[in-house]
């Protein structure tokens, strides 16, 4: 009896233990389901229970493989590969004679919703883990499926039969694995719940981002990311009338589900997404209640900026809801409220994957109607608006220009080629160079929320930016126009254009090539070109040439920033071949000149030819500097331009010898751990020729250190610019978000004839300021490459004491340090992978910083 005993308090023991006790599968499911035996559970395919450990993505793959192989409601789709060559992959689970008619069932979706006769079955999409590290989503993801294809439950059959539900189990799997393998090799045999222990605390570059470093879940409007774009297409194959996106929060937290705070949900969102979105709620709370766990909703969590999982579906006829769980991070941890632990986190999203469906079922009508009504609406408020549409204008950069009509194509916008001349406002739209967005189409919504210029607000509180109109970021011209009388418009919607050679003509016996600066490519090609080599020089004054374009003569005009590649300065056999193959591989055309006399402006000969230096790049990384800014420019420099960075912790930097680098970037962030004599070394290095681009804290850092000479405004003095007589303690959230610039378009002023901005035609630069740093004014001449406007708040939100003190002040400055260049700037210039304008200052200040020379002293 006693032995007895013992053996039941050891069997207590045991299974309070976490790690043992990993909850069986059955213990995350409803009780009154029976299970089809022949359906494997996870358990039988990873050989651990779920909860037990962090699965790689392998694992859950694996498991879903099994899974669709077993069941006839489940069938794995694969969308694409990301940058580790992982598999991007959906479930769609529904009834057997669904989905052996799943291509038809998407054919009548994509038929236009507001015909009275279009059918829909209602189409439910869980994704889970958009943060690498917020794992608890990609494994309860597995007991859903498991469910979902197990379940004899009647009511599960009759729902399966008219329902579509699409799981992506691991949105972002480099981002998983990535945090998967920090926690699992951290872990110890025994159970450790101290917060402290280094299993919860990822190295500087965390599983929250994909690859590239860039967060997943601002990524759906800006598709800068190819998991998105490979997820985009498939999105709007399904159209789902409800989109549950599962996240983590901190680890104090308790469980959070949407509606968020009703004065943050984005205009143009209709308010009946908003009470269906509550509507859907009380089904979380039933099922949380019942367990008693604890739970908010209409907190901390906003609707407002459309790139997140869960805002896109709402301009997209569907209802988008976050799910927050409080984060064990790794196995377990003490919290506020009390020990959490990985599978209650898990329990958590099974329970509210689970409502979410049941909710969506039950009110299936409703949601349906929405959608209908959702497009219907829309082609109303397109009607009423006092303009009909956008025209945009780009002449001098294809590469741009397509790229942001892909991206709109992508999100399903019609975008119309001129076929005629039009002129509005006093602007002639060449045909070649001008596009039509009209607002009367479907994607009204959307286009509304891309091109939105929006600076004033019901709430000015942001969990994200507040402006990212995407023609400002991208630099292209855009227009709205009142009156379509005389615009001519192509039949069809743009297509991606095939690759056109462009080197073909290219002549055998040229004097020089020469190429323009303003192809967002032109620093590919020419960074190419010196590493191959090749002896370039850069104009830093215009000049024509008389050439020969298919078999006609004629000038043609070179603006400074212009390549040439002079015949008389190469030194290999085989160069012309070499030249020839990068500009076609690049697509990008160059010049063939006979002679080194111009029509007009220097000679080919001049001393303003600048010869150009292959190049060498350093960025100061590890702990502290900000992981998204350095993600940004390494996509930008490696991926976009395939110039290499070589990454160095800013605790390793006293041993690397910086001799060989040409250039450092210094982004935003602490950078507490280089102390004097590494700044006396980076000092040196300047003074002897280095040049060195940085951003926000980057700048400042230098500043403070003296090796940039300009000073920023203090933060006391930001904050003399509000008045705080009379507030109360109520108002301390409001005055922390006035004294905020969250991420908001500010216009700039660019002196185009300063190397830094050559490839630019226009001096008018949108800029993205996400921060309250301010350089004072500047006295000395030339050290300026752009400036604010006086009026410079173009889209999104900030203070009018803010914009006002940013007015006129600079912003990207330039100077001489010794034999070397200190470049600065306060503002992001190659934000979210889609600020294409701006990230062209960064290739100029590696190519082009010797052909300024700004002495300070001056
Ligand atoms: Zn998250």
């Amino acid at each position: 009896m006693l032995q007895r005993f013992i053996l039941a308090i050891l069997i207590g023991l045991f299974t309070l233990s976490p790690f043992s006790h990993a909850a069986k599968v059955n213990e995350y499911l409803p009780t009154d389901h029976k299970y089809n035996q022949t359906i494997p559970t996870p358990e039988s395919v990873l050989g651990f229970e779920v909860g037990e450990r962090h699965i790689r993505h392998d694992q859950l793959l694996n498991y879903m493989k099994v899974l669709a192989s077993s069941s006839e409601r489940i069938k794995l789709t694969n969308i694409g590969q990301t940058q580790e060559l992982r598999q991007q992959f959906l479930l769609t689970v529904s009834s057997k004679n669904n989905l052996a008619n799943l291509n038809e069932i998407l054919a009548e979706k994509s038929k236009d919703i507001r015909a009275e006769d279009a059918t829909s079955p209602l189409v439910v999409w869980l994704g889970y883990s958009v943060h690498g590290d917020e794992i608890s989503g990609a494994n309860a993801a597995m007991i859903v499926a498991y469910h979902l294809a197990a379940s004899e439950n009647v009511d599960i059959i009759k729902m399966l039969e008219n329902t579509l539900i699409v799981l992506e189990p691991s949105i972002n799997p480099d981002g998983m694995d990535k945090f998967v393998q920090w926690v699992n090799m951290h872990r110890g045999s025994s159970p450790n719940a101290d917060p402290n222990h280094i299993e919860h605390h990822q190295g500087w570059l965390t599983g929250r981002t994909n690859h590239f470093g860039f967060d997943l879940n601002r990524d759906w409007l800006l598709l800068a990311q190819k998991e998105s774009q490979n997820r985009l297409a498939y999105f709007h194959q399904y159209q789902p009338h409800v989109l549950g996106d599962f996240h983590e929060m901190s680890t104090n937290g308790t469980y959070f589900f949407q509606p968020g705070i009703p004065t943050r949900t984005h205009p143009l969102t209709p308010s009946a997404n908003t009470e269906l979105t509550q509507l859907l709620a009380t089904f979380h709370a039933a099922a949380l209640d019942k367990d008693n766990r604890l739970y908010y909703s209409e907190e901390n969590f906003d609707d407002f900026y459309y790139g997140k999982g869960s805002t896109y579906p709402d301009i997209n006829g569907g209802i988008g809801i976050l799910f927050e769980q409080a984060s064990s991070r790794g196995m377990q941890q003490n919290s506020d409220n009390g020990l959490l632990t990985f599978e209650f986190g898990i329990q958590n999203h099974v329970l509210t994957s689970l409502s979410t469906i049941e909710g969506a079922w039950q009110h299936r009508n409703k949601l349906l109607n929405y959608q209908k009504n959702f497009y219907k609406e829309s082609a109303k408020l397109a009607d009423e608006e006092n303009f009909s549409g956008y025209l945009l204008h780009e002449a001098h950069d294809k590469y741009r220009l397509n790229t942001l009509l892909d991206k709109l194509k992508k999100h399903q916008v019609n975008v119309f080629p001129l076929t005629e001349d039009f002129r509005l406002d006093g602007i002639i739209y060449e045909k070649e160079h001008s596009f039509y967005v009209p607002l009367e189409q479907r994607q009204y919504r959307v286009i509304k929320a891309l091109f939105s210029k929006q600076t004033k607000f019901q709430d000015n509180t942001f969990y994200d930016v507040s402006g990212w109109t995407m023609p400002l970021a991208m630099d292209i011209d855009f227009n709205r126009v009142g009156r379509t009388w005389g615009l001519k418009l192509a039949g069809n919607a743009w297509e991606a254009p095939t690759k056109i050679s462009s080197g073909d003509n290219m002549e055998k016996q040229s004097y020089t090539y020469a190429f323009e600066w303003h192809h967002f490519l032109a620093p590919k090609l020419l960074n190419e070109l010196l590493n191959k080599g090749i002896k370039a020089k850069v104009a830093t004054k215009p000049f024509s040439s008389r050439l020969t374009n298919k078999g006609k003569v004629e000038n043609k005009d070179f603006a400074v920033g212009s390549i040439i590649i002079p015949a008389g300065l190469q030194t290999q056999k085989n160069w012309r071949e070499i030249v020839m193959e990068s500009s076609q591989k690049i697509d990008i055309p160059l010049s063939s000149l006979h002679t080194g006399l111009t029509v007009k402006g220097i000679d080919i000969g001049s001393g303003s030819f600048r010869l150009l230096n292959p190049i060498k790049v350093l960025m100061v990384g590890g702990k502290g500097v900000s992981q998204y800014e350095s993600a940004e420019i390494l996509f930008y420099l490696d991926d976009t331009l395939s110039i290499p960075v070589t990454v160095v912790e800013q605790q390793r930097l006293s041993i690397i010898d910086l001799s060989t680098y040409s250039h450092i970037i210094m982004v935003d962030g602490k950078y507490n751990s280089l102390r004097k004599s590494n700044v006396d070394k980076i000092s040196a290095w300047i003074k002897n020729g280095g040049v060195i681009y940085s951003q926000k804290r980057g700048a400042k850092f230098l500043s403070e250190y003296e090796l940039l000479s300009v000073s920023f405004v203090t933060k006391d003095e930001i904050n003399q610019l509000f008045d705080t007589d009379n507030l109360q303690y109520q108002d301390k959230e409001k005055l922390a978000a006035r004294k905020r610039i969250a991420g908001a378009i500010f216009e700039s002023t660019l002196d185009i004839s300063h190397p830094l901005a050559y490839g630019y035609t226009d001096n008018r630069l949108p800029l993205f300021r996400n921060s309250t740093l301010i350089m004072e004014p500047i006295s000395k001449p030339f050290i300026s490459v752009a400036h604010y406007s006086a009026r410079p708040l173009m889209s999104g939100y900030a203070d009018k004491n803010m914009v006002n003190r940013v007015a006129n002040t600079a912003v990207i400055v330039a100077h001489n340090y010794g034999k070397g260049r200190v470049i600065a700037s306060t503002d992001n210039l190659a934000f979210r992978g889609y600020w294409l304008g701006s990230s062209k200052l960064i290739a100029n200040s590696l190519f082009f910083a010797k052909a300024f020379s700004t002495p300070v002293a001056n």
